[in-house]
């Protein structure tokens, strides 16, 4: 049978959202490439999609629905039918319900690498349905959203492509190496240009020849460097006061604070020079058009919201707008506007909100009611969410009732009760919208599933089907929620159109253009179309510091992404291996060489990881990778077991930089 091409696109958690060719043979997938329907993503693709049939055709693949014959967590199943498998989680469901309120069940997801059908369409109505409690999605992106939101209110940001035109760069607290690799050329071909590049990092990702200058901050201090720099730029007399006067309120607010922090107190604050701030305040002010790439390893720390607030006022107090490559990039997940109330059907849903970074505390302590139910999906919370002990031992509980759908065999997954086998993006018809790229795309199946995975939407509305509801939302099938995302989703005010779409496998802007200009083209979504400097998103002390020292363990674990996965998605395969990262001079201290096992523990567990020894990060700072499973750790725990379950004040976010540890030799 010959070998087809077929077109699909990457729905995984990634700015850049590629668009794929993947080469079929005998329905067996053999090869996934880029394919240039995307011009951002500029015909390439990062190594871990392309070894993504590794996952489609992995021995853990899940393939059947399967109840558990073993102890829980023992990974013992037996295969089943859907029709045993839908039975029991109704029954089961209904008893709960009966028992104990519908609040007593908890719906589980988190929908970074999903696309628009797959979170919010029927599952949405069947939770709603059941009066289950409801989740605050927090474990990524809640502080940045929230500061984004209130300041700017989700303006569209600057596009990749533009970044070319910069003269100066500014990378805080993102590592667009790792997990937005399609920027990483445009980078280079500034730089190649002229363009000054600063980065502020407490780990340097970039050679030291790709960059002019490195502020190793110490994770949660962003919030004062940032005043700082505003504090140098306000004695230079460098503020834009005209397009402060016309574009934004409440600077008295941010200046105020920022008067607090003089590049002295803040280098003192976060561990680096004052003169590193002042040249860095000094780069960007005399250089246009400025851009700022704001990631999210800022927020993940209780400063976190104030810190992304303080970044992101950078640019509006200098007036750093207007010109193609100024003004700044977060998420442009916003441009593509979805009104969620489309996706299903309008089932009132006001039961109690539970925040997921606490889903350890929320199924082990007292709760009215308890969690007796819970239905996981899009998500493998045992790897990626804080406090990772606390949660196996309530995914231990015998009187949980747990329901994991997944397309392998996770460490979450391991735990079920009962578990659905989940198709890959490859397997199914999905719309995704780029939270990058400024893109739309229609994927159509690539290969016909495997074994019995079934896409959620089907699930929920068998779900929904089977406890005998009525509700269209559970009639609706794969096409119908097509025409259902359609119709919720706008792109600068426009509809999409289904046929179009899922001829061309590509929607663009018209911003006019394809790419925005802020303040040329575009201006803050805000309620009177101004930067709001203290919106009430971001509580009652904007820009407050407080000092995040820990309960006598010295150093700071931080947990960032890596080249390998995708938060934990591949983790399967593609990450045999934990390793903790540190200083020499921290190794040193701690008489540890390279290679040596450590102990990296505090009060919360014990993660025993091979030392790796870098000058990239800098001193009182340790790095274990994010995402990986328990079986690449030598002691079963990773590094979320050494994270604390705290929450920032802004957007309830988690704060995974909030760890504070101590090393020694194992
Ligand atoms: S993860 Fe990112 S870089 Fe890799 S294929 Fe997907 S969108 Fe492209």
């Amino acid at each position: 049978m010959p070998t087809k091409t077929l077109a699909s696109a990457c729905t995984l958690d990634c700015p850049d959202t590629c668009s794929l060719d993947v080469e079929v043979t005998e329905n067996k997938i053999t090869r996934i490439g880029a394919s240039d329907v995307n011009p951002i993503t500029q015909g390439f693709i990062c190594s871990k999609v392309s070894r993504f049939a590794e996952r489609v055709y992995s021995p853990d693949r899940l393939l059947y629905p399967m109840k558990r014959v073993g102890e829980k967590g023992a990974g013992k199943f037996t295969r089943i039918s859907w029709d045993e498998a839908v039975g029991t989680i109704c029954e089961r469901f209904k008893e709960i319900k009966n028992e104990w309120g519908g609040e007593a069940i908890l719906p589980y997801s988190y929908g970074g690498s999903n696309a628009l059908l797959g979170q919010d369409t029927s599952d949405r109505a069947f939770f709603a349905k059941l009066g289950a409690s409801r989740l605050a999605r927090t474990v990524c992106a809640a502080p940045t959203s929230e500061a984004a939101q209130g300041m700017y209110g989700k303006m569209p940001g600057t596009a990749f492509e533009d970044y070319v035109h910069a003269k100066f760069i500014l990378i805080w607290g993102a590592n667009p190496k790792a997990s937005n690799i399609h920027l990483v050329p445009y980078l280079k071909k500034a730089r190649a240009a002229g363009a000054k590049i600063a980065v502020v990092d407490p780990k340097l990702n970039f050679s030291e020849k790709e960059i002019d200058l490195h502020l190793p901050v110490y994770p949660g201090t962003d919030v004062v460097v940032a005043l700082a720099l505003i504090h140098h730029w306000q004695k230079k007399g460098w503020l834009n006061w005209d397009f402060l006067g016309e574009h934004t309120k409440n600077v008295d607010v941010l200046l105020k604070k920022a008067r607090q922090y003089p590049p002295e107190k803040a280098a003192e604050i976060a561990g680096v020079e004052a003169e590193d701030i002042k040249k860095l305040a000094e780069m960007y002010a005399l250089h246009d058009p400025a851009v700022l790439r704001c990631g999210w390893g800022l927020e993940r720390n209780r400063n976190g919201g104030q810190s992304v607030a303080a970044v992101l006022a950078l640019p509006a107090v200098l007036g750093k707008f207007g010109l193609q490559g100024s003004g700044y990039t977060l998420s442009n997940s916003n441009a593509h506007k979805v009104d969620s109330r489309g996706l299903t059907d309008p089932i009132p849903w006001n039961t109690r909100i539970i925040n997921m970074n606490k889903l350890g505390k929320v199924l082990l302590e007292e709760n009215d009611p308890p969690i007796k139910g819970l239905f996981n999906y899009n998500c493998n919370p045992v790897a990626t969410v804080p406090n990772q002990k606390a949660i196996i031992a309530g995914l231990q509980r015998e009187d949980l009732f747990t329901v994991v759908s997944e397309q392998v065999m996770t460490d979450t997954a391991r735990f079920a009760d009962i578990l659905l086998p989940a198709v890959t993006f490859l397997e199914q018809k999905e719309i995704k919208k780029a939270y990058g790229s400024y893109t739309l795309h229609y994927l159509d199946p690539v290969i016909e599933p495997l074994g019995e995975a079934k896409p959620n939407e089907e699930v929920f509305a068998l779900l929904g089907r089977s406890m005998g509801w009525q509700d269209q939302a559970f009639f609706d099938d794969t096409e119908a929620y097509l025409q259902r995302v359609t119709r919720s989703t706008h792109g600068m005010g426009k509809p999409v159109q289904l046929d179009q779409l899922k001829k061309e496998k590509i929607a663009f802007f018209d911003f006019p253009g394809r790419a925005p200009v802020q303040f040329q083209n575009i201006f803050p979504w805000t309620p009177d179309g101004r930067i709001n400097f203290a919106p009430g998103n971001l509580g009652k002390n904007p820009y407050e510091y407080l000092d995040l020292k820990r309960n006598g363990y010295p150093l700071t674990l931080i947990s960032p992404a890596t080249d390998k996965l995708i938060s934990s998605t591949l983790g399967e395969f593609n990450f045999p291996k934990l390793f903790l990262v540190m200083n020499p001079g921290d190794a040193r201290t701690r008489s540890l060489e390279k290679g040596a096992t450590a102990r990296i523990f505090n009060d919360l567990g014990e993660v025993f990881a091979p030392v790796q020894i870098s000058r990239k990060i800098r001193p009182g700072v340790v790095l274990i990778p994010k995402g990986a499973w328990r079986k690449s750790s030598k002691n079963g725990l990773t590094s979320t077991a050494l994270v604390p379950d705290d929450v920032s004040s802004v957007g309830g976010g988690a704060c995974f930089n909030d760890a504070r540890v101590e090393v020694a030799a194992a």
